[in-house]
């Protein structure tokens, strides 16, 4: 899962950032508006983090010009305690959800935990398939109820396709959701991280959509095959 944290203090910036990889998320940062509508508005996020003071270009400014060109992913407003205002332009805007500063960290992981589940349309903090269960809160994964020992790659890969159940990811969307904006983007990778993941999970949880891309489907409940 890929965050996007727009936020012109830098020490609170870098706060966000480390906790956010800490939790095993790919982060882009940015330190003003402008640069954030730009990488909002070009890369593929699963959930933004936006302050609403931020410099060159306000994030109200910046939220109502993605709602506006139609991008959808939830995003977390950043509020002042006394400015209860722009909780509710916020909103208005297109925000999901808000948090007041001075917060506590763990109360924005928590947040995006849950904005990033809802938009995949899971209520629960675990994602099931068939033997797999996937742990969102503890960022983990069991198989027939043993913890799974992954890298943060492959949790990362697996996390997303359960996010994606019945769905075809492509090698594309997975570069692009699972690496940073500076990473040498090989799609070649990815094949590989399937692999080791297909081993390690010793079912068969994910099929080959040729020339498509993957897709996670419970034994259980077959796809149907694509053309
Ligand atoms: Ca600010």
């Amino acid at each position: 899962m890929r965050i996007l944290v727009v936020e012109d203090d830098a020490s609170l910036n870098a706060q966000l950032k480390n906790a956010l990889e800490d939790a095993g998320y790919v982060v882009d940062a940015a330190a003003d508006g402008e640069e954030g509508h730009f990488l909002g508005d070009t890369e593929p996020y699963d959930c933004v983090i936006l302050d609403i003071g931020l410099p060159v270009m306000d994030g109200i400014s910046v939220l109502q010009r993605w709602r506006e060109d139609g991008r959808a992913m939830p995003v977390l407003i950043l509020t002042a305690r006394d400015r209860w205002s722009d909780k509710v332009s916020g909103i208005d805007a297109g925000a999901d959800d808000y948090v007041t500063k001075p917060f506590h960290v763990e109360e924005v992981l928590a947040r995006v935990r849950a904005l990033i589940r809802r938009a995949a349309g899971h209520a629960s903090s675990e994602i099931r398939c068939g033997p797999l269960v996937i742990d969102t809160k503890a960022s983990k994964a069991l198989v027939d109820g043993a913890t799974l020992k992954l890298t943060s790659h492959e949790f990362r890969l697996l996390s997303y396709l359960a996010h994606h159940i019945g769905e075809v990811v492509s090698r594309t969307e997975l570069v692009e959701h699972l690496y940073d904006q500076d990473f040498d983007r090989d799609s070649n990778t990815i094949e590989v991280f399937v692999g080791r993941l297909r081993k390690k999970l010793g079912h068969d949880l994910i099929e080959t959509v040729r020339g498509l891309g993957y897709r996670m489907t419970a034994p259980d409940e077959p796809a149907e095959k694509a053309g």
